[in-house]
């Protein structure tokens, strides 16, 4: 377990003390605000990110979506009083991992590291990134997608999709455990501002896995969130 090393992100000197001495078996770095959570981001690689929400610098919120969008795709285990179901979403949403209510049992603190722990570590192994003669290829499962010469093949089997279904599906891919809303992939693949009535993106995605399914019938590769958006099925 030492192998781990995990960042604890809390402003409060006593729970942050607390947290790292429960967490002993692993590394342990601790943060006391969102900016210098940032520079040890920025600077580190850590396995596992315990994030208060309410932090000086900048929130806990930000400090996700900064990391998201800087391509960090560590999990994030969010501590927080904040007891509204909209906040719980809202993280979520943003990329989190869990969510854990203060005031915390610490038995539930060790056993939620764990337990997203030996997902990741898991996950890891799922998905790999295959270098044949220079060209780089995703592969989760009997799923491949090669950058280079833009194709995707099923169980062997190369599947035709237009541009925009290939982005989609190349960026689900590079970040397997990252939840994407409409809007995060209507953003990044349209680069443009996403007004939520807009059917888009769930219609690209229905003909993506219906194209899938055609050539691995039975076969579900990218999964509903329900109420949150899409992932890889992994
Ligand atoms: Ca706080």
């Amino acid at each position: 377990m030492g192998n781990y090393h995990i960042l604890v992100v809390e402003d409060e000197n006593d729970v942050n003390h607390l947290l790292a001495s429960i967490l002993e078996p692993y590394a342990v770095t601790s943060a006391y605000s969102g900016t210098e959570a940032r520079l040890l981001l920025s600077q580190n690689d850590y396995d596992l990110i315990l994030l208060d929400l309410m932090l000086p610098g900048m929130t806990g919120e930000e400090l996700i979506a900064w990391m998201r969008t800087e391509g960090k795709t560590m999990p994030v285990i969010v501590l927080s009083a904040k007891q509204e179901l909209t906040d719980r979403v809202n993280v979520l949403r943003l990329g989190a991992d869990d969510y854990i209510m203060k005031p915390f049992e610490i038995d539930e603190v060790i056993a939620r590291v764990e337990a997203v722990l030996r997902r990741c570590k898991g996950q890891q192994l799922n998905v790999k990134t295959e270098s044949e003669g220079g060209e780089k290829s995703l592969v989760i499962g009997d799923l491949v997608l090669n950058h280079d010469q833009r194709t995707v093949h099923v169980k062997n089997k190369p599947v035709t999709l237009t541009v925009r279904e290939f982005e989609i599906l190349e960026l689900l891919m590079t970040y397997p455990k990252k939840v994407f809303t409409r809007e995060n992939l209507f953003t990044a693949i349209w680069g443009e501002d996403y007004f939520g009535e807009d059917n888009t993106v769930n219609v690209h995605i229905s003909n993506l896995r219906a194209k899938l399914a055609k050539a691995a019938p039975g076969a579900e590769y990218i999964k509903t969130v329900w109420g949150i958006g899409f992932k890889m099925n992994l």
